[in-house]
């Protein structure tokens, strides 16, 4: 279950050629954020109690320019 949301997320930074950090990553929590500080993206997956899919509850855009690497 958790890799498979980790695959989704990966295949969107992959998507977007942006670098994201894992914030936080646990059995039913986990949450991304981007590498810049001031940026707001973040992509927010938990399980819901008694459940066993994965959500993802809260996706924030970037709101700045990335540089290419
Ligand atoms: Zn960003």
């Amino acid at each position: 279950m958790k890799s498979a949301l980790q695959d989704v997320v990966k295949s969107w930074s992959l998507k977007l050629q942006r670098q994201f950090k894992v914030l936080k990553s646990s059995l039913a929590v986990y949450t991304v954020v981007c590498e810049t500080k001031e940026c707001n993206f973040r992509v927010h997956g938990h399980v819901p109690k008694y459940e066993s899919y994965w959500l993802v509850s809260r996706v924030e855009e970037h709101n700045h320019m990335l540089r290419n690497t």
